[in-house]
């Protein structure tokens, strides 16, 4: 496995590969790994040639307030996960080259990014985005592996590489989980054990309104008002959103219908935790007495 750290290093590297065959594939992180950067990276190797892996955290998607300086970097073990995992190349950019003083560039994906997380981290899908674009012009991959877990950032992507004409298939990856239905999430090392055991009631809200869909629930706030009961007897727990969305637009939906997706955010404490579920809504209806 090549660790690269310089841009010109893997642009040597990726010029070299033009004469190569097959596909190469491309997993982008923030390192702090657990099962589910390693389902992406098992993905990427299963479907293409050449498995090449970012680990950046990336100020740009930080706010001042948020937890840049905390945010876990594990490198060694990083990097042994990327080992066993048989991964071709680590790009380790520094943070110095990556934006030098006089970095002056932002991609912007303007609708999708302006609800749900954009509006509760302003700045966070400019620097997601300025930051994917950047490594995807670096790797040139064909292929580039997204986990469900971070739905909206999936789409926007999608979006950006479709707007940007860019030729790269981007490749959502199912959400892994622990054994009682958690997000697997780097910021769940910050949770305490009682927090840990309170976050679970996130993906327990996200599928009692799955559950009520695909007993036919149309109705929105019906199906909101069961995601928010489960959460009612937890204290110590602040809902950013549980919304009801279009599974392509992510704008809120009146009916539940076709498909769609569950989108969830809540606060304990000081950490913050993100879930979602995407649903086939019933065909049958519950018919309303
Ligand atoms: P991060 O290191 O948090 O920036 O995440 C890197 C990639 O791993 C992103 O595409 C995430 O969506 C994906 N990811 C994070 N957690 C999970 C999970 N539990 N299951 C699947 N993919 C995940």
């Amino acid at each position: 496995m090549r660790i690269i750290q310089s841009v010109h290093a893997f642009q040597r590297w990726r010029r070299k590969q033009a004469n190569e065959k097959g596909l190469i594939g491309f997993v982008p992180t923030m390192g702090a790994f657990h099962a589910g950067h390693q389902s992406l990276m098992k993905r990427a190797r299963r479907s293409t040639q050449t498995v090449v892996v970012s680990i950046f955290v990336n100020p740009l998607q930080f706010a001042p307030t948020e937890d840049l300086d905390q945010y876990p970097r594990p490198r060694e073990a990083d990097l042994a996960l990327c080992r066993k995992m048989g991964v071709d190349v680590v790009v380790l950019p520094s943070q110095k080259e990556w934006y030098p003083a006089d970095f002056q560039t932002s991609v912007v994906v303007s609708q999708l990014s302006k609800q749900w997380e954009g509006a509760k981290r302003r700045t966070h899908f400019q620097g997601v985005t300025t930051v994917v674009e950047k490594l995807l012009n670096l790797v040139k991959p064909h292929q580039a592996f997204f986990g469900q877990k971070d739905y909206q950032q999936c789409r926007i992507i999608q979006q950006m590489v479709e707007d940007l004409n860019q030729d790269i298939k981007i490749v959502m990856c199912p959400t892994i989980r622990e054994s009682d239905g958690l997000a697997m999430s780097s910021r769940n090392t910050y949770l305490s054990q009682a927090k840990r055991q309170q976050a679970l009631v996130l993906y327990q809200a996200l599928s009692a309104g799955k559950k009520a869909i695909k007993d036919g629930e149309q109705s929105v706030p019906k199906i909101e008002k069961i995601m928010h009961r489960s959460l009612k007897n937890h204290s110590g727990i602040t809902v950013d959103y549980l919304a009801v969305c279009h599974s392509e637009t992510l704008e809120p939906l009146k009916k539940a219908q076709g498909k769609l997706v569950l989108l969830g955010a809540v606060r304990i404490g000081s950490v913050r935790l993100i879930d979602n579920l995407t649903v086939k809504a019933s065909a049958s209806p519950i018919k309303s007495s």
